[in-house]
């Protein structure tokens, strides 16, 4: 294990989809010495801010998970709200983790770096090979820089910065926003505010035909440690000197139909599903090539339908606690 289990680790963004997930498979592994700070005491988006957590604090490793995500609707409705925060953060916690010593971060980024039209399954090397999808492209351009930042403070000053490229994510602790969400809590919440409400009609937006693969975000908390803790022989001899970052994905592919059927099954809505093509279906397909991970030892274990269980279980809960 490259970090130790009494290091000093930041989990930026711990209380995310995704830093949550990474704060519960740090501590289902041991590890005793995490740092978290809520969002009203830092804010990473200021420079001096995280200027000051640095020098306060002697971090060893960071994840970056700390991000402003949302789905088709909110990335198209706030282009400049996700360009700008994006690359502030990442500016500033890459910045300052060099500038203090910090020896490891991983970078989370997403597979909207890569060109619309790419081949699929996507491999890393598509990355710059075309024009992304316009719907997220700002966010795009954000997360792509943050992989160039990692790159470029590796060659200049010899850190260790690593980045992964997960496919899209679901499970607990997610943004239930009906406009801004991601597709799966966004419709999880529709279906199941219809079943209540004896609704026989739930619209889903685009035609139904997109194609999108989902991964339970326990799964990318497990590959972001796997990942982190990988030897820099085999993580340098597996991605340079064509990429430098490794794509998570689960392999399991579904049309957004089949994804809302399998989530009004979940939900327990017996109902119609109506499409609604007026709104975007966005990018057609985005199914990511996993051959460098599967080949460095790593794979998803868990499957859409479980993790849809488990994620509706974890609604429900926050629902009951009002901290939905
Ligand atoms: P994307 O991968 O960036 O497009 O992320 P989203 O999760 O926002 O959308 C995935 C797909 O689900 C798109 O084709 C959407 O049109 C479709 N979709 C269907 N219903 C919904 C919904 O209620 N919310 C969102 N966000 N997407 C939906």
């Amino acid at each position: 294990m490259i970090t130790q289990l009494n290091q000093r680790i930041f989990v930026a963004g711990h209380t995310g989809l995704v830093g949550s997930a990474i704060v519960r498979a740090l501590r289902r592994q041991g590890y005793n010495n995490l740092l978290t700070v809520p969002h009203s005491h830092l804010d990473l988006t200021d420079q001096a801010q995280v200027r000051q957590l640095f020098q306060r604090e002697q971090i060893d490793a960071v994840y970056l998970a700390a991000a402003t995500v949302g789905g088709i609707h909110a990335n198209n409705s706030y282009p400049a709200e996700f360009i700008y925060s994006n690359m502030a953060i990442e500016t500033n916690v890459i910045h300052e983790a060099w500038r203090h010593g910090t020896q490891r971060l991983l970078f989370l980024g997403s597979s909207c770096i890569y060109p619309r039209l790419a081949p699929q399954p996507i491999p890393e090397t598509a990355l710059m090979h075309g024009a992304l999808e316009p719907t997220n492209e700002p966010y795009a351009i954000a997360k792509i820089a943050g992989i160039k930042l990692c790159e470029s403070y590796n060659r200049q000053y010899g850190t260790r910065y690593r980045s992964v490229m997960p496919t899209n994510l679901y499970g607990p602790c997610d943004s239930y926003h009906n406009e801004n969400g991601h597709v799966i809590p966004a419709l999880m919440r529709r279906l199941h505010e219809s079943k209540l409400a004896g609704a026989n009609e739930v619209a889903v937006w685009g035609t139904g035909e997109a194609r999108r693969e989902f991964l339970y975000v326990d799964d990318l908390a497990d590959a972001c440690l796997f990942v982190m803790n990988l030897s820099e022989d085999r993580y340098r001899g597996a991605t340079l000197p064509m990429v430098s970052h490794i794509n998570v994905g689960s392999g399991m592919e579904v049309s957004i139909a089949r994804l809302a059927q399998l989530l009004a099954q979940t939900v327990g809505y017996g109902g119609e599903l109506v499409f609604d093509a007026s709104k975007p279906d966005g990018t057609p397909r985005k199914l990511l090539d996993v051959g460098i991970l599967n080949a460095l030892g790593w794979r998803a274990e868990v499957a859409l339908e479980r993790g849809l269980r488990e994620t509706y279980h974890s609604f429900l809960r926050a629902e009951q606690a009002g901290t939905r």
